[in-house]
This record gives structure tokens, C-alpha cells and sequence, in this order.
């Protein structure tokens, strides 16, 4: 699988449904290039590492995490350099990194809410030897927005509530007027049954609608236009409320 440019400086290695692999984004910097999420497997991490050699790109100093979520983080240990995530995903891993990765112990999970079978279907093909996963924490934690220089280039980071999940990342680059929300326009199938809360909705499309930017970098799908995107979740709300 190869890079695919997005922008100037934005490319990503797309998504695949077939493990519910999300698109992992890479931002080109002067002083240093920064990765966003770390992908589910070792596996994962190799294949973006290879795509952005063979693109003639140095690897990222920093991998920033958009969610708690495996698909997410399981490549953590995997990664070089320093990640960052939000507190609040940090501290979920935590959690995670208790949790045993038996059939017995997933289901049980499944049934007390902590995780849900979408998850587990879709870990059981990633890792046909559930004993491979290793959940390493991001070394930093961060409860309030910061800002990364690339140089030729700022990177803003909001840690932030999102109508997916508490605990998201969201990453502004102005520069190329691109954002990066991870999974957060999609519905929280942890809290929610997969439906987006209208509270949590509402201040959501507030927070995006505030900055400028022309592409959305979304978790599953290709980037979508900003057009598209405040449609959509404007489409989302309208059902929220149904
Ligand atoms: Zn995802
Ligand atoms: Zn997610």
C-alpha cells in the first residue's frame, strides 16, 4: 500500500474494512514530521513505515493518538519517537492495559459494556494469536490545547469531548487549512448504542465550525470537504434528535 498525497504536505496509508483499519496521516514538516494515530498491530505500523520511506519521507518525531480505541493505539509500542494523546485517553489505556486478551475475559467484557463486539470481531482477525497484543501507554497526556512547530508550520491540538468518544484529539493545521478528528463524527458505540447525543453533537459542530479548514480527515473513510462534513453531522443531529 502506497502514501496517497493529500495536500502540500498532508498524505495518508488509507483505511481497509477487512480489520476495520483506519487511515493513518502523515504531515510533512521542516524540522520534524508528525504522525496522527499508531494503528492497530506492529504489522500496521510497518506498513506506514515502509509507505513513507518509499515516499522518500523521513519518519515522524511525534505520532499524536485521535482516541482511546484499539485500532487506534494497539501499534503504540511499535512506534519511534513520542506520541501524545489527550489525559483522558492515556488514563483509559491504563484501564486497558489490565484487561486480559482471553475469550473468556473479551466476552465477559462484551458483557458489562467495557467493550463491545464490533471491536472484538475485528481484534480476533488482527491478532489470530490474541497473545500478540501489548497496550503501551502515549508518553504524554495532555488536558489543555498545545501547539507543535514543524517549522514551516503549526500544529494545534485540542483534547476534547466529541459526539464518538471523551477522549478525543483534534488536530488543526492551518498552514493547509486540513483538520483531523479521528472517528469523532461518528456516533458513540460505547455510551450510546452508536447514536450521536445532541449535547455532545451540538458543542461538537460548534468547536469545528469555528476553525477554518477545507478538508476533514476523518478515521474510515476518505477526507471529506468541509462542506460535506458540517452536512453531514448537521444530518447526524437531525437524527440524534429523531
Ligand atoms: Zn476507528
Ligand atoms: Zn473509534
Amino acid at each position: 500500500m502506497q502514501l496517497i498525497k493529500l495536500t502540500g504536505r498532508v498524505y495518508y496509508l488509507p483505511d481497509n474494512q477487512e480489520t476495520d483499519q483506519p487511515n493513518l496521516y502523515y504531515i510533512h514538516g521542516r524540522d520534524f514530521s508528525v504522525a496522527i494515530d499508531a494503528g492497530q498491530s506492529m504489522r500496521h505500523v510497518e506498513e506506514f513505515y515502509r509507505a513513507i520511506k518509499t515516499a522518500g519521507l523521513p519518519l515522524p518525531r511525534y505520532t499524536l493518538i485521535t482516541h482511546w480505541h484499539w485500532d487506534h493505539t494497539f501499534g503504540l509500542p511499535y512506534i519511534q519517537g513520542e506520541s501524545i494523546a489527550s489525559a483522558l485517553t492515556r488514563q483509559q489505556l491504563k484501564r486497558v492495559q489490565h484487561w486480559a486478551w482471553t475469550e473468556e475475559a473479551m466476552l465477559e467484557r462484551e458483557k458489562t459494556g467495557e467493550d463491545i463486539p464490533f471491536c472484538n470481531a475485528h481484534i480476533r482477525k488482527e491478532y489470530p494469536d490474541l497473545n500478540g497484543i501489548t497496550v503501551a501507554l502515549p508518553r504524554r497526556g495532555i488536558e489543555t490545547p498545545m501547539t507543535l512547530d514543524m517549522g514551516d508550520g503549526h500544529l494545534h491540538l485540542y483534547p476534547m469531548d466529541s459526539p464518538h468518544s471523551r477522549d478525543a484529539l483534534l488536530i488543526w493545521f492551518p498552514a493547509e487549512k486540513v483538520l483531523f478528528v479521528g472517528d469523532a463524527d461518528c456516533g458513540d458505540y460505547y455510551e450510546n448504542q452508536g447514536l450521536a447525543a445532541p449535547d455532545r453533537l451540538e458543542n461538537y459542530l460548534n468547536f469545528i465550525r469555528s476553525l477554518d479548514f477545507e478538508l476533514c480527515c476523518i478515521g474510515h473513510d476518505a477526507p471529506e470537504s468541509r462542506e460535506n462534513i458540517l452536512q453531514y453531522m448537521a444530518e447526524l443531529k437531525q437524527s440524534a434528535r429523531d
